[in-house]
């Protein structure tokens, strides 16, 4: 990871001050009732977190890519569900960020983001194209002096019940192609959500996503001009992989972390006498370090392309296998840590309520393969490994 500045150490300081002190000792409570962990999107906004990424001249705080990733790490070690609201807010943020171009009213609309510490919800999912995101089946549609609207059935809107705006995928009108698509703004008091069905999962239960017909009405210049097919190759998709995986490397950190304190205390109950499962917490750093390794990997080819005028690489199909690489193999590792952290602590991680409980962590990472399926993206990757000249 790159050098960080006093401000971006300030930052993060900041994050993991509010993880330890606000997140983790409601993260058993978010969890359990399943409710939106409001007091710590509170105490981010009170450290004007949410608009981070907002460049300064903007009104943000211009803390660059790889800190706000380094925070995602940071409270996913806390609470899984506040650092999945705070990753799905800022990638959001990054998609407005880095594809403004010279539209005033979007530049105005990152200034409010950075003054009024708005939270914006993502509506890329949809019932029928499921996690396929470069296809949509709802459209805009023109609906008079200037305006448009449309109508989205969404089956998963985290924290939408929470979110001062959305940022929706659609097809650009009626009759454009499902490829066809832009991304929209649509702020609260022009939307209407009608809640489908009720929100008890497994894992990241603090994320509050249930499934919403989304209708709104908006002015047309907030529709991004840039086409979404080029946000999405940009920065949707390998921020999303990154950020996420950022968040879940900090929850399996927090399993092994546990498993090593049952290890240390057994260690202190029979002095001289290695525990038995000393060994597996080995085998088990060993897995992490993969993990990690493939985390940060991932973040430094992201700014390196992303440091290049124009970030020509991003868009081509080497990018693409390479960040949905990341998010399978993040995935997949994830959920393993956290079973194996289990399977050193034993019942004292399987109890709930114990300081080497693992459920939590595990329940949440297992829902890390469902985030875009991997399958699907193994279907894309293996697409593009036919045709791409280098991966
Ligand atoms: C905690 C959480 C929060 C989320 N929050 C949001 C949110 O705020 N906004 C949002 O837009 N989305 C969100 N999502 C994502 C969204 O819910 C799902 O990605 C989307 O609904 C896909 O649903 P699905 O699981 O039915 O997958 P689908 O992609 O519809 O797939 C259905 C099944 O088919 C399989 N499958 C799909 N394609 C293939 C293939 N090519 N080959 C083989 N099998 C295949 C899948 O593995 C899966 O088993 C969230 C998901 C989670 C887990």
């Amino acid at each position: 990871m790159s050098a960080v500045s006093a401000t971006d150490t300030d930052f993060l300081t900041t994050v993991r001050d509010i993880a330890e002190r606000v997140a983790a000792p409601n993260a058993d409570m978010v969890d359990r009732e399943a409710r939106f962990p409001v007091e710590t999107v509170q105490a981010l906004r009170e450290a004007r977190a949410l608009s981070a990424l907002v460049p300064v001249e903007l009104g943000g705080d211009g803390v660059p890519f790889e800190t706000v990733a380094a925070a995602c790490f940071e409270l996913g070690r806390r609470c899984g569900a506040s650092a999945m609201v705070f990753a799905m807010h800022q990638i959001q943020v990054a998609c407005i960020v880095r594809h403004v171009g010279g539209e005033p009213w979007l530049a105005d609309y990152l200034r409010r983001v950075a003054n009024e510490q708005r939270l914006i919800a993502s509506v890329t999912s949809e019932v029928g194209t499921g996690g396929d995101m470069g296809r949509s089946i709802a459209a805009l549609t023109e609906a008079g002096e200037g305006r448009l609207s449309f109508e989205k059935q969404a089956p998963t809107v985290s924290y939408g019940a929470h979110a001062d705006d959305l940022l929706v995928t659609l097809r650009r009108g009626p009759e454009a192609e499902p490829g066809d698509q832009v991304l929209v703004l649509a702020q609260r008091d022009q939307t209407t959500l009608r809640q489908n069905g009720t929100w008890d999962p497994l894992g990241m239960r603090g994320t509050c996503s249930p499934g919403y017909l989304v209708s709104a009405t908006l002015p047309a210049e907030q529709a991004l001009s840039t086409p979404f097919p080029r946000i999405a190759a940009e920065t949707m998709v390998p921020v999303s992989h990154i950020l996420w995986s950022h968040l879940w490397l900090g929850i399996a950190t927090d399993a092994f972390d546990r498993a090593r304190e049952f290890v240390r205390a057994a260690a202190k109950r029979n002095p001289g006498e290695p525990p038995p499962a000393a060994l597996r917490l080995s085998q088990l750093l060993s897995e992490l370090g993969l993990l990690r390794a493939e985390v940060r990997a991932g973040l430094t080819d992201f700014l390196e392309m992303s440091a290049e005028p124009g970030r020509p690489r991003l868009s081509t199909m080497t990018a693409a296998v390479r960040f949905n690489s990341l998010k399978i193999a993040a995935s997949e590792q994830a959920p393993r840590i956290c079973q194996a952290a289990l399977g050193v602590c034993g019942i004292v991680g399987f109890k709930n309520d114990t300081p080497f409980s693992v459920g939590r962590h595990l329940r949440d990472t297992m829902s890390a393969s469902l985030m875009i399926a991997n399958e699907r993206i193994h279907q894309t990757n293996a697409g593009l490994l036919l045709i791409a000249k280098e991966v």
